[in-house]
């Protein structure tokens, strides 16, 4: 856990979200700010800065997150959603601990720009 964190606290449960699901290693919760009807953010409880922060040695924590992300994706979007791993800050990432955003429930634009 990193101190600082906003979303390290969010696992810890030091700070309060709507949780979705959550497992030993993972959690899902609504984004406090949606930008869709359903817009629900999926992180590791682990750690890291971004997607550049993962390792070899974190595929099977990495593997086991993509299929977390599907079964909430699956439970609250069926079979159209959007996953999105903001990175950098040109991306637009503004919480610096690795989260997918699922998005859902209205029609996307593609591009997003
Ligand atoms: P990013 O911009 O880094 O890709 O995504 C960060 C997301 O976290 C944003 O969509 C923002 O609305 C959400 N967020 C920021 N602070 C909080 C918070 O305290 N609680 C929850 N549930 N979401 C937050
Ligand atoms: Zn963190």
């Amino acid at each position: 856990m990193k101190e600082s964190c906003l979303f390290c606290k969010i696992a810890s449960n030091e700070i309060e979200s709507k949780v979705v699901a959550q497992t030993e290693d993972f959690i899902a919760f609504y984004d406090i700010a949606p930008e869709a009807p359903i817009h629900i953010l999926c992180i590791p409880k682990k750690h890291f800065s971004s997607i550049l922060e993962v390792q070899e040695a974190d595929k099977d924590l990495m593997g086991r997150f993509l299929l977390f992300i599907k079964e909430v994706a699956k439970k609250e979007a069926g079979d159209s959603f959007r996953l999105v791993f903001n990175t950098g800050e040109s991306a637009g990432q503004t919480v610096g601990h690795i989260h997918a955003h699922i998005l859902a429930g209205r029609n996307l634009n593609w591009p997003p720009g």
